[in-house]
């Protein structure tokens, strides 16, 4: 094509030519059932709830909705196999059973990513590059450190606690199920895990795949529901352990109803992380963290990047850039390899993203949305942004788990810093500069459990991974993660 004809082309809206991930390996049933002593059992109350794709809003299965009761009988079965089997073996076997998990993760993982992009609504180049894989590392990592506590605590004498139960969001289904299965396994505590409402598939594929790698049966129950399924695992009595990542409320909640009852408990909560850019920071890298620290994964990420500030003297150049950067990116189906920016999670989801569009435009906040078409059917959000906000603005404060950026500016580093540190919340943040003692000034005064430099969520197994204040108590990942799930006995 000529030089000429292209640019045309162009002028005309060039387009990416569809790139549809085949849907062809994979299979999902019509319907399922609790997952509970390795098996797939009716729910007591004969319930079954609809999950669907948020890119179609098309059924994709039945999924069965768990009682009280049907929580205890999954609470019994793994309390059962914590004492007839999985306390009684040697520490490298558990290990074993967790590695084969991680094994046959791997050998699916295209199956799982399909899956995932299609119930929860994330492009498949974030499915089949973070979300399954990490998942598999975490299985990985942690089957590795099954028969070597004595070394990760040396002087205790590191004792399980038991039977854990865990409730997790829809934002990282599987990602999050693996967070909390596999330290829970290595330490000697048997499971049961509620996934999210919106997202339970991968988590019943999961489930095949643990009664595949021959786990003693009750060993990883999975339950589903929604919050009173969630609150049945919380407040019962035989449970010695509450693992819970989601929103600050409902961790208020659970905190609340576990007073005083001697569970041990870690909760991953809400965010509201800023990005940092000052003026020596090199341009175009920061912008691209920025873009994919918010609009990765429709910003449904508890971490993402939903507050900016730039130093004043490049806010022009990187406001301009960002537009530009915003334009390019294509939302749409999130089987298509080309997408950058999938379906928003749920119908709720949306309601509540669009909510804070208005009260960002009420509060006198200047938004610009990116130009791009979005599908006539199922839930979308174009990337925006916010400039002309202050501090005390809701969209500046409040969590929106959405595809939408606040922009502020600031003149010293002592100014940004403070900016930066007004916040109910301290999950994560992001420094870009030129100058490594800039780094280290702000990474030890940014009051957040993780500080990226120059780069922005990159997430591994062996660092540990929590909140200040509001986001949380506790951490997950590495050596923390193991400490969250034993007794340390002298
Ligand atoms: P949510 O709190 O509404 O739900 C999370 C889970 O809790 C779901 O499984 C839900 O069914 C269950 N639940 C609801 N009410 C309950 C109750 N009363 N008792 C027990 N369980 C209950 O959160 P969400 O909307 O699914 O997820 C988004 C939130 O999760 C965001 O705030 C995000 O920041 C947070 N998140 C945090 C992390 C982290 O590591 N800190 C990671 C991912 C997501």
């Amino acid at each position: 094509m000529s030089t000429e004809s292209s640019k045309l082309a162009f002028d005309d809206g060039w387009q990416y030519a569809p790139a549809p991930e085949s849907t062809d390996h994979v299979s999902i049933d019509d319907q399922y059932g609790l997952f509970i002593g390795n098996e797939f059992v009716e729910p007591e109350s004969g319930r079954y709830f609809d999950t669907i794709n948020p890119a179609t809003e098309e059924q994709l299965a039945s999924i069965a909705d768990a009682s009280e009761a049907d929580v205890d009988r999954a609470v019994r079965a793994a309390r059962k196999a914590y004492s007839d089997a999985w306390s009684k073996l040697k520490a490298a076997e558990r290990g074993k059973y967790i590695f084969r998990i991680a094994r046959i993760l791997q050998e699916r993982a295209r199956e799982f990513s399909v899956i995932e992009s299609l119930d929860g609504g994330k492009p498949i180049r974030d499915s089949r590059d973070i979300d399954i894989p990490l998942a598999a590392a975490h299985f990985f990592y942690y089957a590795g450190w099954a028969d070597k506590l004595a070394y990760a605590f040396p002087g205790r004498n590191p004792v399980a606690l038991g039977v854990a139960g865990q409730v997790i969001p829809w934002n990282f289904p599987l990602l999050m199920a693996a967070w909390k299965i596999a330290p829970a396994l290595a330490c000697g505590n048997t499971v049961v895990l509620k996934p999210a409402e919106t997202t339970p598939l991968t988590a019943m594929k999961l489930a095949e795949v643990i009664r595949d790698a021959d786990l003693p049966p009750g060993v990883v129950n999975i339950v589903t529901g929604a919050g009173d399924t969630g609150a049945a695992i919380v407040n019962h009595p035989d449970i010695d352990k509450i693992a819970f990542t989601g929103s600050t409320e409902v961790g208020r909640i659970i905190q609340r109803a576990i007073a005083g009852s001697g569970k041990k408990y870690t909760l991953e909560l809400g965010g509201k992380a800023a990005n940092i850019i000052f003026a020596d920071a090199a341009i175009d890298q920061a912008v691209e963290g920025i873009v994919n620290g918010i609009f990765f994964n429709q910003g449904h990420v508890c971490c993402a990047g939903s507050r900016l500030f730039v130093q004043e003297s490049v806010a022009d150049e990187v406001i301009a850039k960002l537009k530009d950067r915003m334009e390019t990116l294509i939302v749409g189906d999130p089987l298509d390899k080309n997408t950058d920016i999938g379906a928003i999670n749920s119908a709720r989801q949306l309601e509540t993203i669009e909510s804070y569009l208005k009260v960002g435009r009420e509060e006198g906040a200047e938004m610009h949305q990116s130009s791009c078409d979005v599908p006539d059917t199922g839930y979308w959000c174009r990337p925006t942004i916010f400039t002309g906000v202050s501090q005390s603005n809701r969209i500046v404060q409040e969590e929106i788990f959405g595809p939408v950026l606040a922009i502020q500016t600031f003149r010293t580093l002592e100014e940004g810093l403070d900016k930066v540190n007004n916040t109910p919340y301290g999950l994560s943040g992001g420094v870009w500069t030129d100058k490594g003692a800039k780094i280290f000034r702000m990474t030890r005064k940014i009051r957040a459990g993780v500080v990226w430099a120059n780069t922005f969520n990159k997430f591994d197994p062996t660092s540990p991974f929590g909140g200040y204040k509001e986001s949380g108590v506790g951490r997950e990942g590495g050596l923390h993660g193991l400490d969250a799930y034993l007794k340390l006995e002298a």
